[in-house]
């Protein structure tokens, strides 16, 4: 097996899990979100760990997501929180998949007694826009005719979300306006009967931060992986992905020698370089190019150069023993030194959802217990 790979330490995602469970009031219950192969942390080892650790339920985007982790044997439910195509939801639905609905046609087909394809009852959540602005039916568009749909034998009225577009950051003012509108959807509902068994709104910001907008179910992803949901997070949480390599050169060089692609660095006095077969192409972005940290030997060594598709470079005192071989930390903490995703995502302007979502599939996810 190659040497660079990504670590994932299951220990700590269950303590994460935990941590979350200590901050929701009693009997709100915990959707795992699992999407995008668990933040690129592997969905079905994380799945069969979170609810090992007493989440209820678990959630993708798509549904070819959701289809793979049944096949694997996963029997919890799956929420499939993006808006599949109409031959999608079928095999959603054929998969024991719950949808959300919003979307008149694909509501139409799945309530439709003429419908072709559908075969058993659909588990559906009803997705309201109260200002996120991206899928969702709007409150006012709540009209008689979808109220007598959601009553229809043909689905099951399993849930009612939405979704918040400034919980992580200063968004007191527009979270509490969301969380206005959906109540009044919630109270519209009750007056005509219909009261679906969960009501869901909060991700991990707002579940940690809103205990109010927990109803009974909270829809977490990025606190479960240990990574920023907000700046600063509660102690309680640890990352849960550790990338690391191995130095497979290194070589002593004057002062004045120029380094990798476009010599965007020139050594300032007699050094070495060290090689780290880890590059963008895995993930490690490019603009990390002389703006990152690696830890080896337990010292923090700066990235010189640019990032190549392939490799790295780094650059090493020539004093210091750096041989190949060599445990490199790319994210991770060693000797005392962290180097965090969310610390990697400021540096390239981004967050830390982004650069472990980012980290390929050609780097092998290995699982510590
Ligand atoms: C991804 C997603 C979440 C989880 O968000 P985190 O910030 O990772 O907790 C929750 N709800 C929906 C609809 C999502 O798309």
């Amino acid at each position: 097996m190659r040497a660079t790979v990504a670590t994932v330490h299951l220990d700590r995602l269950r303590k994460n899990v935990q941590a979350v469970q200590s901050l929701l009031s009693p009997g709100v219950g915990l959707m795992a979100v699992v999407k995008a192969n668990a933040y690129g942390h592997g969905a079905l080892r994380v799945a069969q760990s979170v609810l090992e650790a007493g989440a209820m339920a678990l959630a993708v985007a798509l549904v070819e997501e959701g289809v793979a982790l049944r096949q694997a044997g996963i029997d919890a439910p799956i929420l499939v929180l993006g808006q599949p195509t109409v031959s999608e939801v079928d095999e959603a639905v054929a998969n024991d998949l719950d949808i959300v609905v919003f979307e008149p046609l694909i509501f139409k087909h799945l309530t439709d007694p003429q419908a072709a394809g559908v075969q058993r009852r659909a588990r559906v959540h009803l997705k309201i826009d109260t200002g996120m602005g991206r899928i969702g039916i709007f409150p006012g568009n709540l009209d008689p005719l979808w109220l007598e749909r959601l009553r229809s034998p043909r689905i099951a009225l399993e849930g009612v979300m939405t979704h918040f577009a400034n919980a992580d950051s200063c968004g007191i003012e527009s979270t509490t306006q969301q969380m206005a509108e959906f109540l009044d959807v919630l109270e519209l509902l009750r007056v005509h009967g219909l009261s679906p068994r969960y009501v869901h709104a909060a991700n991990s910001a707002a579940a940690l931060r809103f205990p109010g907008a927990q109803f009974n179910m909270v829809r977490v992803g990025i606190a479960l992986y240990g990574l920023e949901a907000f700046a600063p997070m509660p102690p309680s949480f640890s990352p849960v992905m550790s990338l690391e390599s191995r130095v497979t050169y290194v070589k002593a060089v004057p002062q004045g020698f120029k380094v990798g692609y476009g010599s965007t660095y020139t050594t300032p006095g007699a050094m070495k370089i060290a090689t780290v077969p880890i590059g963008y192409a895995d993930g490690y972005r490019r603009a990390w190019s002389n703006n990152s940290r690696v830890i080896i030997r337990e010292k923090e060594y700066a990235v010189v150069g640019r990032i190549s598709m392939d490799q790295l470079t780094v650059g090493v005192p020539l004093n210091d023993a750096v041989e190949i071989g060599d445990r490199v930390v790319l994210i991770g903490e060693s000797g005392g030194h962290t180097v965090g995703a969310d610390d990697l995502a400021r540096a390239a302007g981004t967050i830390g959802y982004e650069v472990v979502t980012g980290i390929a599939n050609r780097v092998p996810r290995i699982y510590v217990d």
